[in-house]
């Protein structure tokens, strides 16, 4: 669990305690086993406050910025950078408010960036290779071009989930990770959630996994995943937790990896 976390000295670390966090911690079952922390010494190991009865499962982020490659001296984040962030946090936390109702979160545990060809992912194989040496075991992995181009090689594609196709280990075990450019809708992380905890497509106007804008359908902002899905999601969650594919997280890191 240590490699996900912040290496950043406590005193310097900025506590982040999401809203609502407290009323969401409810009596209900964990989904996946919880990986073991410390229960004492835990603010000196870079943790905050614990997990509770969410299941919080640990992600780990990487995005492409435009200044990546320049930087900025003391590693200080670039302009760029910050909108990149900026854009990963509003996707996170519109999906994060979709799973709450499943007392499941996704939390940032590590940050990393792109090199600067892998602005624009065009290709199978650019799919492959942007992922898998990325993959970290228990964690999801969500990886954050500036562009995602369909594998006909011309339309624009706001988000995939992809599996490794070098990998021919279990379904549960099998490297795969997400691919969410720098789009403009909102939803792009959260349907591409879905795919990853077995979701797929959907006709019902208010599903998020449906992906067809149809006249009458309601806004965005009324998606969400219906009872079915969180069920068939839950299902999925522990059947990735016995397989060791997930570990969640028995506390939230101290620092929000994605706040500069
Ligand atoms: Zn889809």
């Amino acid at each position: 669990m240590v490699q996900f976390l912040s290496t950043q000295p406590p005193s310097t670390q900025r506590r982040q305690r999401p809203p609502g966090i407290g009323s969401m911690i409810v009596a209900t079952a964990l989904l996946l086993p919880a990986i073991t922390a410390p229960t004492t010494g835990a603010r000196a190991a870079g943790l905050s406050d614990p997990c509770g009865r969410i299941t919080c499962i640990p992600m780990a982020v990487h995005l492409w910025a435009a200044d990546t490659a320049t930087g900025l001296p003391g590693g200080t984040v670039t302009p760029d950078q910050r909108r990149a962030l900026a854009h990963a946090r509003k996707q996170l936390a519109w999906a994060n408010a979709r799973f709450a109702p499943m007392k499941v979160r996704f939390v940032p545990v590590k940050l990393g960036w792109l090199a600067p060809t892998e602005r624009r992912i065009d290709s199978a194989a650019a799919r492959d290779t942007v992922g898998r040496d990325r993959v970290q075991q228990g964690a999801v992995l969500w990886v954050g071009p500036w562009q995602l181009v369909d594998l006909d090689g011309h339309s624009e594609r706001h988000g995939v989930h992809w599996r490794d196709r070098a990998d021919e280990r279990s379904e549960l075990r099998r490297r795969r990770w997400l691919i969410v450019a720098r789009s403009r809708y909102i939803f792009v992380l959260a349907h591409e959630l879905g795919h990853f905890l077995g979701l797929p497509h959907s006709k019902a106007a208010l599903s998020l996994m449906n992906k067809h804008s149809t006249p009458g359908r309601p806004s965005v902002h009324a998606w969400r995943f219906t009872a079915a899905e969180r069920r068939r999601m839950a299902r999925r969650l522990r059947a990735l937790g016995k397989a060791g594919t997930l570990r969640a997280l028995r506390w939230l890191p101290a620092a929000d990896v994605l706040s500069p």
